[in-house]
């Protein structure tokens, strides 16, 4: 976890910072209630959007500052035009890094042989409902089949898969035995995210949120689960369970009800190349001005991450109303 002064970086609060979020556009193909319905269609203009070898250069400076994990996130991103060209050019600039996605997988089928040869090592998936209607009713679009194609091609490339799915009471929650069903037979991780009120606001509702706790209380009823800290003790978010005699692992992420920000190792950058070191706070860093001007360039952009890392805040914003729904929506920020 160095970077090439050879120490770890750390922010302000002692945190380690390994890990970059990045997000290669801010268009999705699907319309997902949580997210960004249809109606709330803007997108960022295209020459606001980092060009790849913009990205590419981000990408080497956040390595030399001791990121060793990068997540493609979007939007969507295997929407962006020449997306799998830009995961070669990450692979052979950075073959050290640690590469994964996130993606809705509407698009992935036909690409994982590829993304394991260039040592892409999991995928996460966003799939809120097995069921084909109500998959449509969440995303807008009837794609389920195209998603469990992509899935199933990963697991066969021997990709690592974990399945995301924002938990909705009353419209997935009485799928979750099916979900469990799912970890059982196969070596998948599946998710469940607490429903976050970030982005426009007005998407988030009570009625729909349904507590970490509440899940596991519901999914434990479909197996037997036995607890695994492995992921919580390498700093990740999931509360996770081994299910006895299953292939994969079934767990929640509670930002809500039991936040992690404490061991929080994470920076995302946006699209249009705005840095935040927070996901619930408001706060944002320009980079595209300066990576774009000549005298001031990735030193530049480098001091400004160093400064932003000082000061990177301990989250517990998303709690207070007062920000809650005013950050930008998930679909801009990568999740
Ligand atoms: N299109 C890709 C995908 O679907 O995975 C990447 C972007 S998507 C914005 C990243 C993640 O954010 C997804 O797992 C999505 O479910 C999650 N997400 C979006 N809005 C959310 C919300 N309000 N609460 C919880 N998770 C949310």
């Amino acid at each position: 976890m160095t970077g090439t002064s050879g120490k770890a970086l750390r922010d302000g609060r002692g945190r380690a910072v390994s890990y970059l979020r990045l997000s290669v556009t801010d268009r999705c193909n699907l319309a997902c209630m949580y997210c960004r319905p249809k109606e709330s269609f803007t997108f960022i203009g295209h020459d606001k959007i980092l060009r790849y070898e913009e990205m590419l250069d981000l990408v080497g400076l956040a390595r030399d500052m001791g990121i060793v994990k990068l997540r493609l996130t979007g939007g969507e991103p295997f929407a962006r035009r020449d997306f799998m060209s830009f995961v070669a050019s990450i692979r052979e600039r950075y073959p050290e890094m640690d590469l994964r996605i996130t993606t809705n997988a509407t698009l992935l089928a036909g690409r994982p042989a590829m993304l394991a040869k260039l040592g892409v090592s999991a995928v996460n998936i966003s799939l809120d409902s097995l069921d084909q209607a109500t998959f449509a009713r969440i995303t807008g679009h009837d794609r389920l089949s195209a998603v469990l194609q992509g899935i199933g091609e990963c697991l066969e490339a021997g990709i690592r898969v974990k399945i995301n799915a924002v938990a909705l009471r009353g419209i997935n929650t009485a799928e979750i035995p099916a979900f469990v069903a799912m970890a059982e037979k196969s070596p998948i991780d599946v998710r469940f995210i607490e429903f976050m009120p970030v982005g426009d606001g007005n998407l988030w509702r009570p009625e729909n949120y349904i507590s970490a706790q509440d899940v596991v209380e519901l999914a434990s009823r479909a197996a037997e689960f036995v607890p695994d800290d492995s992921d919580r003790a390498t700093g990740g978010p999931a509360r996770m369970y081994r299910i006895a005699g299953g292939a994969g692992r079934f767990g929640v992420i509670s930002p809500l009800s039991e936040h992690f920000c404490d061991t929080c190792n994470r920076l995302r950058i946006t699209a249009d190349g705005k840095l935040r070191t927070c996901l619930f706070s408001t706060k944002e860093y320009r980079l595209r001005a300066m990576l774009r001007n000549p005298a001031l360039g990735l030193a530049a952009v480098r001091r400004v991450i160093a400064l932003a890392l000082r000061t990177k805040p301990l989250g517990y914003e998303v709690l207070d109303p007062g920000t809650a729904g005013k950050t930008r929506g998930m679909s801009a920020i990568g999740g």
